[in-house]
């Protein structure tokens, strides 16, 4: 309510300015009072309800019908125990007598419970963590006021919240070590088993500003998710190409996003004419994964790098869908048959079957076979007998860090 003027007020007696004033101030806590509830009522996520000494229902608000699927009108005049808090978590009765929420309204006493459980309208538990207040007049338990919030959304909160956090805290980490390079390529031993050149696989790590190593299954998925493992697969290629000019034969992986990226193309191209590297030393490790988005896309990426002379190999060969179709397709030299295959053979009948079966498959389309993660000798003579071209593993060698390879740029 605005003033009275100044010439008006001097006429007024001092009760009715006073009365005036009082007004004001009642219009005001109306209008205070209105917007409490209407927060209460509308905007809290808490589930709040009201009951009377009896433990019935006056008024429950948004959240609760939300959290409990009961609305006001359903349950008004309803005893709030009998409705949804007569079990406990396990489904057995849970009487009144034993209910330490009612004791809000029977004894006025505030209750406290991290632990407690709602019944839904369609029947299910909702686990909640909630507070009870009396209302008392006159030192009598008038009734009590009931604020809860499901402990489901509280878990799911706090696990959005980490998982949010850790997502912040690589990407920090990725791109802080893409600008002080602290990347570093670790080189595992590809060896024959009859003739053919040795090579290496080159495996990424990401160094720590603590000098730890960390393993690329640590924060790949982080850089695929957020946009950043382009700009490590280049910081790859670029190196391996580097290490390919130095006189080895390097095998490489792309990620599944780079997979189909014309500009990659460009850059391996640039990176072979500026080294003067041999580009069929150079083996682009590819899986199926990668090439399932986009088939024509992962055939025509394949092709162009083979028509700048690179090799091709299909990496964890065997455990997609679609190996078939990508044999028929690509310009493949190697299948890698994938660890899971020649982790048991010793003792694996159907391993080796599919791993002689594999070794079929490549023969018949004319491509040569590498087995990842022989661990030990029996496993590779094994090998050697079902005419596996190459072997890799931590029994032939574990991956071992590279000095990097500055060879001299040709202009
Ligand atoms: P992958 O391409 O299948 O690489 C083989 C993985 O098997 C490597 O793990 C290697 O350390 C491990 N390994 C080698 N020999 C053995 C063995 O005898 N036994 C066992 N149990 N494991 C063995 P790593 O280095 O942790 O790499 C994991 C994956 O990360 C790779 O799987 C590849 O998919 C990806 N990755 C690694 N480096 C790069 C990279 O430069 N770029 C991209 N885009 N992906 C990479
Ligand atoms: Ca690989
Ligand atoms: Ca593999």
């Amino acid at each position: 309510m605005s003033s009275p003027s100044w010439g008006f007020e001097r006429l007024l007696s001092r009760k009715l300015r006073a009365r005036l004033v009082q007004l004001e101030a009642a219009t005001h806590a109306h209008a205070q009072a209105e917007q409490i509830h209407a927060a209460v009522m509308e905007n809290m996520a808490e589930g709040l309800y009201v009951v009377d000494r009896d433990g019935r229902l006056v008024l429950m608000n948004a959240a609760a019908t939300r959290l409990l699927g009961w609305t006001e009108k359903d349950l008004v005049g309803r005893r709030m125990h009998d409705v949804v808090h007569h079990q406990r978590a396990n489904g057995t009765p849970l009487p009144i007598e034993e209910c330490e929420l009612s004791s809000a309204y029977r004894e006025g006493r505030a209750v406290h419970s991290h632990n407690d459980v709602f019944t839904h309208k369609d029947g299910s538990i909702v686990p909640v963590r909630c507070s009870a207040a009396p209302l008392t007049e006159r030192d009598a338990a008038q009734g009590a006021v009931v604020v809860f919030h499901e402990l489901s959304d509280e878990h799911a909160e706090r696990e959005q919240a980490r998982v949010k956090f850790r997502a912040d805290a690589w990407t920090r980490a990725i791109r802080d070590a893409l600008a002080d390079d602290r990347l570093a390529l670790y080189a595992q031993p590809i060896v024959p088993l009859e003739d053919g050149p040795p090579g290496e696989e080159l495996l990424l790590r990401l160094i720590r500003r603590d000098g730890a190593v960390i393993a690329p299954g640590e924060f790949l998925p982080f850089a695929e998710k957020y946009g950043l493992v382009g700009e490590l697969d280049r910081w790859v290629v670029t190196e391996a190409i580097r290490r390919a000019a130095g006189g080895r034969r390097v095998q490489l992986n792309l990620s599944a996003n780079t997979v189909g990226d014309p500009q990659l193309l460009t850059l391996v191209a640039e990176q072979l004419r500026q080294t003067r590297a041999t580009p069929s030393d150079v083996v682009f490790e590819i899986t199926e994964t990668a090439l399932i988005h986009d088939i024509d896309a992962g055939a025509a990426f394949a092709h162009g790098l083979t028509d700048l002379g690179c090799e091709l190999a299909l990496d964890d060969f065997g455990t997609g869908f679609g190996s078939f179709t990508y044999l028929k397709r690509l310009p493949v030299s190697y299948l890698k048959i994938d660890i899971e295959f020649v982790r048991n053979l010793r003792s694996s009948n159907a391993n080796q079957h599919l791993v002689r079966a594999i070794v079929n498959l490549a023969q018949g389309f004319g491509h040569e076979t590498i087995a990842e993660g022989v661990e030990d000798e029996e496993t590779l003579l094994m090998l050697r007998e079902f005419g596996v071209d190459y072997a890799q593993g931590f029994h032939l060698g574990p991956p071992a860090p590279i000095s990097r390879n500055r060879v001299p740029i040709a202009s």
